[in-house]
């Protein structure tokens, strides 16, 4: 890996280096490189802060961000119309109380967790991706909950698209099935008779069907997506270059992690140059990156189900694209570790968390504040900023019954929740499926 020279065409390569590289656009429209691997830049650009234009706000500093990484594509002329739409809602770094710690909040588009941020910005790129009067994409998801409602809202609505979700029926909390079945137009959702396995499984059987995909183009838009990945970093460039210009001090982060999609983010922006300290992964009891730091070996294994059910991954896909990373640049290492966190601690950090902070977290961020303290136990006073991935509304289950009150729903999620909600029953069958996506 080399420093971009100048402004030549960025490519991307697959992590497993047996795939033609292909531009921003080839890759965002792939998902998965031909491979199985993930995609990463070939080449990962330099950028400084003094790059980015002080009092820009979040989507001005994504367009400067990702201008490199798009550079030579056809989309780089729309990058700044892109992001603009995209990015209609700020990440702002807030004071955590008596801290000296502060929360980047990502949780204040319309599902509410950070997933809006990427999944708005690939659908914005998709859109344009499509030619106008050319056959619609579709976009197919299987969903365990958070995924499926801000891919569901991200696409809603765009030309050119349609998406088609499933979601094993009785096994999303009544919320995410609502934020799932409420949008309707371009978005169908089916509850599926089965698990989540079922519906994954029924979705990869369409992705392999080439007579199917023939006639239905498919495109995916999971988390191992670059076009999810690549804008999550804006958010972190942002907080940072704030940060930086106030205090001249690097941001050290607290990530929630689970597939480690949103804190491979913030170790991409650090790595292309951005004041970004120590990444610290705070995982729930699945515990297999403090694992892999701890023995020096990676071993993938099943998920175990946990309050933090958004972050539940034995086996986390972007795996590949940190170790990938490490090989490039070994330096990267010793600013990254990760620490696990079991129910009982979230449950203690939930509960503690309006006395002490007057906050209200989520049980993915309660992993996060978890961490900090233990920094703080072990004599590390350090200013961190926590990251909050949802908002604690979207998990009332969990939350209200250890606060003691109801928490109030922030209002775009009000708004999703106020509109009808249907979903069409569909057996878990690989041929039924098939029907939908032919009928
Ligand atoms: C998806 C999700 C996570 C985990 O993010 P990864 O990118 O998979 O590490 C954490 N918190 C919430 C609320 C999520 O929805």
């Amino acid at each position: 890996m080399n420093a971009a020279a100048g402004v030549s065409a960025m490519r991307f390569a697959s992590t497993r280096g047996q795939a033609p590289q292909a531009a921003l656009s080839d890759a965002l429209l792939a998902g998965l490189a031909p491979d199985g691997g993930l995609y990463v830049p070939e080449v990962l650009p330099r950028l400084d802060a003094r790059d980015f234009e002080p009092g820009g706000d979040l989507a001005a500093t994504a367009a400067r961000l990702l201008a490199p990484f798009a550079a030579g594509d056809p989309l780089a002329a729309e990058l700044p119309a892109i992001v603009r739409e995209a990015f209609t809602f700020e990440a702002p770094l807030k004071a955590l109380a008596g801290a000296n710690a502060s929360v980047l909040e990502l949780f204040h588009g319309p599902t509410a967790a950070f997933k809006d941020f990427g999944a708005r910005f690939l659908a914005r790129a998709m859109a344009r991706l499509v030619p106008a009067g050319a056959r619609p994409v579709t976009i197919l998801v299987a969903t365990s909950g958070d995924t499926g409602s801000a891919v569901a809202s991200a696409f809603h609505r765009q030309p050119g698209i349609e998406v088609v979700i499933l979601y094993p029926d009785g096994r999303v909390s009544p919320r995410q099935a609502h934020q799932l079945g409420c949008l309707g137009d371009n978005v169908r959702a089916f509850r599926v008779a089965g698990s989540f396995d079922d519906c994954q499984r029924m979705v990869k059987a369409a992705f392999a069907d080439r007579a199917l995909r023939a006639v239905r183009p498919l495109a995916s838009a999971n988390s191992i997506s670059l076009g999810r990945l690549l804008p999550q970093m804006a958010y972190y460039a942002h907080a940072a270059l704030g940060r930086w210009r106030a205090t001249g001090e690097p941001l050290d982060l607290i990530v929630p992690t689970g597939n480690l999609g949103n804190a491979f983010a913030a170790i991409l922006a650090r790595e292309v140059g951005l004041p970004i300290g120590e990444v610290v992964l705070a995982t729930n009891a699945n515990r297999v990156l403090p694992d892999w730091f701890a023995s020096g070996r990676y071993e993938g294994r099943a998920s175990l189900a946990t309050l933090a059910n958004a972050m539940d991954v034995g086996d986390p896909s972007n795996a590949e694209r940190l170790k990938w990373l490490l090989d490039q640049r070994p330096a990267a290492r010793a600013g990254i570790s990760a620490d696990s966190v079991d129910d009982d601690a979230i449950r203690a950090r939930i509960r503690a968390g309006e006395a002490r902070y007057g906050e209200i977290f989520c049980p993915h961020t309660a992993c996060a504040v978890e961490v900090l303290e233990r920094r703080r136990r072990a004599g590390d006073d350090r200013h961190f900023a926590i990251v909050a991935t949802a908002h604690p509304a979207k998990f009332e289950t969990v939350v209200e019954p250890l606060v003691g009150h109801p928490v109030p729903v922030p209002p775009a999620l009000a708004a999703m929740l106020d509109r009808p909600a249907v979903a069409e029953p569909l057996a878990a069958e690989d041929a039924a499926l098939r029907g939908v996506l032919l009928g």
